[in-house]
């Protein structure tokens, strides 16, 4: 048949474009992981040089502006989100025809240490003891309960280590609470831990449910620096997979949900919820036969979920204010490099690299040649 002559193929499934509210390195993954999908990619951010801009038209904007979230809302198929700051009363304003997900009640537990606490409770999941502090006279009542060493941390927009103090001692109490004071906080029992671990799932909106490998975390100044997966504790892996698997029934969630948990005497303390793609999972993308971003994206489509086995050991290093060369990172057998393209300041994550190996000893022993490994 000539070519003149040949029709084109019926399309069975129609393109699929997705608004995603923010253009961080987590919106610019999940494009990556969309492209083969044939899915197509708009941002919400307010920078114009956000990660997401490489791979997909930005719509410049505050999160919480009703206009500019409408405005992505009319250009997609589909929202959802890199940034867990989003103003839930902006999202008012789209359209109810408009999915929205992960939902919008999971996304505002998360945005409240206090109402997330509060959800770990409900759902008799251990947490740290905890009291909400707006005064300084609260604050001598929250210590009195919970004791020394305590963490004060602001409810609202503190992460990686950012609006939290911890106070050892009376004398510590009045500069900590100045230092943070003037917004509603929450003072915490401070946990001391043997590790961190988390948990990461991911639930289609059929309800079909998976978890990745428990992944141990190890943080400095409140920031990760290394994901090590999976961790070999099967009895870890179940309780927070049973922990995780509550948290998206409570909410009746789509797209992957991420829990951090302190282990403390071979026990897990929940921490912290996140209704979104994760640092601690980005070894996905080479370590699991499917990635944390490609799963969030088909659950949210109510796509048929993908494997989530790991397919060795992994570790995952964060490039926090400066990048190595690559070429010092690709010349380690199973290593891979991944640079975000964001400018380098102190303390902001630029990329980071994941090695995968076949055993866990091989993966510890590589990574010893890893440069900048510093945690
Ligand atoms: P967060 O912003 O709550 O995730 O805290 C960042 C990091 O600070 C955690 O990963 C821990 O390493 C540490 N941290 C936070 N809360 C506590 C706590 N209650 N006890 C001990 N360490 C904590």
């Amino acid at each position: 048949m000539s070519p003149a002559t040949t029709k084109p193929p019926a399309s069975t499934s129609p393109a699929k474009t997705i608004g995603i509210v923010g253009a961080g390195q987590l919106g610019r993954m999940l494009a990556l992981a969309g492209y083969p999908l044939g899915l197509e990619f708009v941002f919400l951010d307010k920078s114009t040089d956000a990660p997401g801009g490489q791979v997909g038209r930005v719509i410049l904007g505050e999160f919480n502006d009703p206009k500019k979230l409408g405005e992505l809302a009319a250009s997609v198929d589909i929202l959802t989100y890199d940034v867990e700051n989003v103003a839930v009363e902006a999202l008012g304003d789209i359209p109810k025809s408009k999915i929205f997900l992960p939902p919008v009640a999971a996304l505002a537990a998360g945005q409240d240490r206090l109402s997330e606490k509060q959800l770990f409770q409900t759902l008799k999941i251990p947490t740290a003891k905890y009291r909400s502090v707006d005064s300084m006279p609260d604050l001598e009542e929250a210590i009195h309960a919970i004791g020394y060493p305590a963490v004060l941390k602001t409810r609202r927009l503190g992460y990686d280590g950012r609006g939290q103090r911890i106070i050892h001692s009376p004398a510590e109490l009045g500069s900590a609470f100045n230092a943070l004071g003037g917004v509603p906080l929450i003072l915490e029992e401070f946990i001391d831990f043997t590790h961190e671990v988390s948990i990461i799932g991911v639930r289609n909106r059929s309800g079909q449910t998976a978890f990745y490998a428990l992944t141990e975390n190890r943080h400095r100044d409140g920031i990760l620096r290394l994901s090590i997966a999976p961790c070999p504790d099967r009895k870890l892996q179940s309780l927070a997979q049973k922990h995780a698997r509550r948290v998206m029934q409570h909410f009746n969630y789509a797209g992957v949900l991420t829990l951090e948990f302190f282990v403390k005497q071979g026990k897990l303390i929940a921490n912290e919820t996140a209704p979104r793609v994760h640092n601690s999972g980005h070894w996905t993308i080479e370590g699991a036969v499917t990635s944390q971003f490609e799963n969030h994206l088909r659950a949210i489509l109510d796509l048929p979920l993908g494997d989530t086995s790991p397919v060795g050991c992994s570790a995952m290093i964060n490039f926090i204010g400066e990048l190595p060369p690559r070429a010092d990172i690709l010349k380690i057998p199973g290593a891979h490099y991944h640079d975000y393209g964001k400018q380098p300041r102190p303390a902001r994550k630029l990329g980071h690299a994941t090695l995968v190996c076949k055993t866990r000893k091989e993966l510890l022993m590589r990574l010893k040649k890893l440069p900048g490994l510093n945690y």
